[in-house]
């Protein structure tokens, strides 16, 4: 996808503050962070959304979710308190990049419900 900017991350053709890389994901630094941990969990492969995985991606989606995930929490410090995980999906979910990613905010308590 030439003109998705997380696409442009994963090929490093745009800067970020990354703190994960593996042949199937990238993790980096929010580039306006909403929590003092506030990470994005791509893959470095193009998927629009949530809603556009598929059986396919199912090693991609354990990978992030009980290794790089974990491993984040761990680096970062927030594993003992705890974290939200969010993925944003299409317009009602508030998502603004159209890539999938998951964002790991920590740090401080977070407030229930969302906005
Ligand atoms: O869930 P949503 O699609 O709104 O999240 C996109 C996120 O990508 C935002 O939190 C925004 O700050 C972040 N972003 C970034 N680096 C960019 C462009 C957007 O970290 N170059």
């Amino acid at each position: 996808m030439m003109d998705c900017i997380f696409c442009k991350i994963a090929n490093k053709e745009i800067p970020a503050k990354f703190v994960y890389e593996d042949e199937m994901v990238m993790a980096f630094h929010d580039i306006s962070p909403e929590a003092p941990v506030h990470i994005l969990v791509i893959p470095k492969k193009h998927i629009a959304s949530l809603l556009e995985v598929t059986n396919e991606d199912s090693q991609l989606m354990v990978n992030i979710m009980t290794n790089v995930i974990p491993r984040i929490a761990k680096d970062q410090g927030i594993d003992e308190k705890g974290f939200r995980l969010v993925a944003n999906t299409k317009e009602d979910g508030g998502q603004t990049v159209d890539h999938l990613h998951f964002h790991i905010l920590g740090g401080r308590s977070m407030n229930w419900p969302p906005g």
